[in-house]
């Protein structure tokens, strides 16, 4: 890998403003530089790009990232070439680097992200070891060759074989991998100590990849029977199963030089393709289509496909994939869906009848409008009047989801056809078309997940005005919650050299745990309002350290209450809490509640 001090300096050597500007014409705008957004359909321009945080932003789809980010974005460039272009235009040598899947990247993250690379190193010599992997990949027709890229292993047969990778296997923190699962005490036993063993055990290893080449989790299919056929890492703090597609580290390339993605259902259909030339397909991982993928898949390509088995599970599944685009389609961005003859999955056909027949089913790719009207069509009777109201009143809800202008005319046009409907009557029963485009990449902001609290919004402040972090004291942070460990290293982050900004700080924290949140972070939509010139960072973030500190009071304040009231305080920890409450009652000008005051 290459250092994390390389990177960082090397941000803080380019100018993202040059980088971008030769892709995307930026116009001076205040401090600021503006375009219409290359990664969405936009009029106005709502894509800003910063010299001093070294950082692009869109306020109308939520795009975000560094220098770094950008080439991959746009250029579809893999981390390590976008990071050697990038070096190129400074004239940067880049520090020799070894192979991906053979150390672990030793400069940032050193918890989770560094466990994950020694197990998957683990897995990668238990395949080289014995026969039973390796003779069940070869039955199934896969290269040594495209086992390596994949990184493919295998988790031997046994509970605890972990034990012999981690010296720490009984520890919380390995807890956070998803490596290992512990027992419950049962109730009848409950003097039973609970026991941990390992997640994977005969398993083919699958690791998942970050777009950074990271590991952040696994898949593994079973050897022979057993259940379940395919089991995959349960989520943590590294990995968002509906944000994340198998493959699309290894894919990216392909899929840009196809303009083309192919989502399928395993990961075996996708290094099966791979193996057969087919190296622009990706997978989702044991969960339906999220509107984050979706959102993902359009900004890497413009055709999209959905291929999925022929059977009724892979046809809901479709269908799944079909309600979560219509909103997120653009003018321009072609979706549709591949159906393979029932008992068929792309692995098996592909295997079956090769690359060719492969191709040529793929042309025959049904287009979303099709399939949409398909479906329905099937399932009511069209040559009566009641049934075409009934096809009406399901496609209604569905058609006026579509905000991209050309293709909601067309389908409206076609929807009318098939009602047997004078358009004008069509659009007399459609509500009208929303007056702001929906934003496609807003709901991935995770909600409902976590509420937006103002440790949050006090994170967002920081990262976007890293020269005003020092008001924000480490002490004060105190709290448990992903936001207050992220809050806590970014102003840690900037504390340490005053001249970092927020495009190093994204590099620096890309792949740890406190990214997730970190992203979150910078979708809150006060970062918009703070855009306005006459926000005020400065009382905003004392206002929220206040709170902070509020918080961190009370919370000091009920500890201190539960050791009065079970008698374990010491008297340091009374005395506290008389002047605690003493303070209490001056500050909010009453006397101090009865039920409190007798302690
Ligand atoms: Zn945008």
């Amino acid at each position: 890998m290459i250092p994390q001090e390389f990177i960082q300096s090397l941000l803080g050597r380019v100018d993202i403003v040059d980088v971008i500007d030769r892709y995307v014409k930026l116009k001076k705008a205040g401090a600021n530089f503006s375009a219409c957004c290359p990664f969405h359909n936009e009029k106005t321009p709502s894509f800003t790009v910063s010299p001093s945080k070294q950082f692009y932003h869109c306020f109308g789809c939520g795009a975000h990232g560094n220098a770094i980010g950008f080439l991959m974005e746009y250029s579809g460039l893999a981390y390590p070439e976008a990071i050697r272009s990038l070096a190129e235009t400074v004239g940067m040598p880049v520090p020799e680097t070894q192979a991906r899947f053979d150390a672990p990247r030793a400069s940032q993250a050193p918890g989770l992200a560094a466990r994950m690379m020694e197990a998957l190193g683990y897995y990668r010599a238990q395949l080289k070891k014995g026969r039973i992997a390796i003779d069940y990949l070869k039955g199934r027709g896969l290269s040594g060759e495209i086992a390596a890229r994949y990184g493919l292993g295998f988790a031997p047969d046994g509970w605890q074989n972990l034990e012999a990778v981690f010296p720490d296997y009984a520890t919380a923190e390995l807890k956070d991998t998803g490596l290992v699962i512990d027992t419950e005490p049962t109730e009848d036993q409950p003097e039973k100590r609970s026991r941990r063993y390992d997640r994977f055990r005969n398993r083919v290893m699958f690791p998942i990849l970050d777009s950074r080449g990271n590991v952040i989790g696994f898949g593994g299919r079973v050897i022979g029977e057993g259940e379940p056929k395919y089991l995959n890492s349960p989520e943590t703090p590294l990995f968002e199963k509906g944000r994340e597609l198998y493959g699309l580290y290894q894919a990216r390339r392909a899929i840009r030089d196809a303009n083309q993605v192919i989502v399928v259902e395993g990961y075996m259909d996708v290094v099966a393709l791979a193996q057969h030339g087919v190296e622009n397909a990706v997978a989702t991982l044991g969960t339906s289509t999220t509107p984050v993928h979706v959102a993902k898949l359009l900004r890497l390509a413009d055709n999209v496909v959905f291929c999925f088995d022929g059977d009724a599970a892979g046809r809901k599944a479709a269908w799944r994939a079909l309600e979560v685009a219509l909103p997120v389609l653009t003018d321009g961005k072609l979706v549709s869906f591949l159906f393979l003859p029932e008992r068929d999955d792309p692995d098996s056909f592909v295997r079956e009848k090769g690359k060719a027949a492969f191709l040529q089913a793929l042309a025959q790719a049904k287009p979303l409008s099709q399939f949409l009207f398909g479906e329905l069509v099937a399932k009511v009777d069209m040559g009566t009047e009641e049934g075409r109201a009934r096809f009406l009143a399901q496609a209604k809800p569905l058609v006026s989801q579509i905000e991209a202008p050309a293709l909601r005319a067309m389908l409206r046009h076609r929807l009318a056809e098939l009602a047997r409907l004078e358009p004008a009557e069509i659009e007399a029963l459609l509500p009208p078309s929303k007056a702001a485009p929906a934003s496609p990449r807003r709901p991935m902001a995770r909600q409902g997940k976590r509420a937006t609290s103002f440790a949050m919004k006090l994170l967002a402040l920081v990262l976007w005005r890293p020269d005003l972090a020092h008001l924000v004291p480490v002490a004060a942070i105190d709290g448990s919650a992903p936001e207050y460990a992220a809050l806590k290293a970014v102003v840690s982050y900037f504390g340490e050299d005053s001249g970092r900004n927020l495009g190093q700080a994204s590099a620096y924290f890309e792949g740890s745990e406190h990214h997730p949140v970190i992203v979150e972070a910078l979708g809150e939509p006060l970062l918009k309002q703070a855009e306005s010139p006459d926000f005020d960072y400065e009382s905003e973030i004392r206002g929220a350290v206040e709170r902070l500190e509020e918080e961190r009071r009370t919370r000091r304040g009920s500890e201190l209450l539960r050791l009065v009231a079970s008698g374990e305080a010491t008297p340091e920890e009374r005395a506290e809490f008389e002047h605690f409450h003493a303070q209490l009652a001056t500050a909010k000008g009453n006397p101090v509640p009865e039920e409190r005051s007798k302690f």
